[in-house]
């Protein structure tokens, strides 16, 4: 939007934005509150579109509450972000003004380093890539994300979100889907492969249904049994109770690949012991503190233990691609957004089914 103001009589084209309102965090012991926040005008490589929904990630809540050190306030947060474009740059080939699209947890990089020309932005080497929020975009301003009614952003970071997938449920795709598709596809998760998943959360769900999509031998193991019924319906073959020891016992040396999407710290030896020789552990959680690992975990069993970022642009979009062709979509709780406190401390007291989104009209 072009804002003309009058200066001394002479009309001059100033602050090239659109206000926009918002629900941002102002501190980390504050809870989240209405605002507005300045979209720059349409450059020629930009879309910008209307957001429609937005996910909560515990990546949101890790942020805002400076568990990561790394909080600038005001941070509007939101990463897993669905809409329909509204306009495009005069350089725009990928998309067009009505398009269903999304955003992840990026919105630049250098596009220059080996990890940006091989499609895997997220481990960009020349300055890192760009966060959806709480990063300083390369136009110097901070950036701000989903808890919004609209976003710009270049056309190559943008995703197209296939007819088949409800906005909803595209949302959470951007983030806790391809966080989990990415190891699934990296370590050949498929038919007869074992794959544990730890922690039936926002990941936890999406890495089993992913898992069970793509052939795998799929099992939960999960702080309790009470969510086991949910565990199987939506795709796993088997559920075990880490709180009983017996499970450890059972499942020793079962596994080639272990998903750890647990948002706190767990004792990784216990969990290394249910690899195979040869097999992963992979860290998708990121808690606040570091977890030490025996070095006899790794030894004996020539085990590994690694940690997976998101996923690149093209690996995101051939996420959203397959999930559409294998009807793979998360389960969620669709809420004001009003709500995002309540529904942090829902995240953090485990009750969530499985992911809340925020409907942005609300705001
Ligand atoms: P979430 O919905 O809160 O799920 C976390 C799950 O972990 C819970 O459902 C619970 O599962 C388990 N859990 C929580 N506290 C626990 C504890 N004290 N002990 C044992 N298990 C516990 O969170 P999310 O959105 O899936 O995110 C999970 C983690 O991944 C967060 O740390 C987030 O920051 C991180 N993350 C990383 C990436 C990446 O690129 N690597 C991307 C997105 C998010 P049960 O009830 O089944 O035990
Ligand atoms: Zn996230
Ligand atoms: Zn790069």
């Amino acid at each position: 939007m072009h804002i003309w103001i009058h200066l001394l009589g002479t009309r001059e084209e100033e602050d090239m934005t659109t206000t926009i309102p918002a629900y941002a965090a102002t501190s980390a012991t504050e809870p989240l509150t209405r605002t507005t926040i300045e979209r720059r005008d349409v450059g020629p490589h930009d879309v910008a579109f209307d957001i429609k929904f937005a996910g909560i990630c515990h990546s949101d809540i890790h942020t805002v509450r400076n568990e990561w050190g790394r909080a600038r306030f005001p941070i509007v947060p939101g990463h897993e972000i669905a809409g329909i474009v509204t306009e495009i740059g005069s350089e725009v080939t990928k998309y067009k003004v009505g398009d269903r699209v999304g955003v992840g947890c990026f919105v630049d990089s250098c596009r220059e380093c080996d990890s940006c020309l091989a499609g895997e932005q997220q481990y960009c080497t020349g300055g890192g890539m760009v966060g959806t929020y709480n990063a300083k975009g390369r136009d110097g301003q901070r950036t701000q994300g989903g808890y919004s009614t609209a976003i710009v952003v270049d056309e190559n970071y943008v995703l197209r979100i296939p007819d088949a997938i409800p906005l909803d449920k595209a949302a959470p795709l951007l983030c806790a889907g391809i966080t989990t598709y990415s190891p699934l596809r990296h370590w050949n998760a498929g038919s007869g492969s074992q794959v544990a998943v730890i922690g039936l959360g926002g990941l936890g769900h999406m890495a089993v249904k992913l898992a069970h999509a793509m052939g795998a031998h799929v099992t939960v193991l999960s702080q309790s049994l009470k969510k086991m019924e949910d565990g199987l319906r939506l795709g796993a073959d088997e559920y075990f109770a880490t709180s009983d020891p017996g499970t450890f016992k059972e499942l020793a040396g079962r596994f080639d690949l272990i998903l750890n999407t647990v948002s706190a710290n767990l004792n990784l030896a216990d969990y290394l012991g249910l690899l195979k020789t040869d097999g992963t552990l992979v860290e998708l959680g990121m808690p606040e503190n570091p977890m030490t690992v025996p070095a006899g975990a790794l030894i004996f069993g020539r085990r590994s233990i690694s940690g997976s970022l998101i996923g690149g642009i093209p690996q995101t979009q051939e996420m959203l691609d397959f999930c559409a062709e294998h009807d793979v979509t998360p389960e969620i709780e669709v809420v004001d957004a009003a709500y995002v406190n309540e529904a942090y401390e829902r995240v953090l007291a485990i009750d969530v089914r499985y992911r809340f989104v925020i409907d942005t009209a609300t705001i």
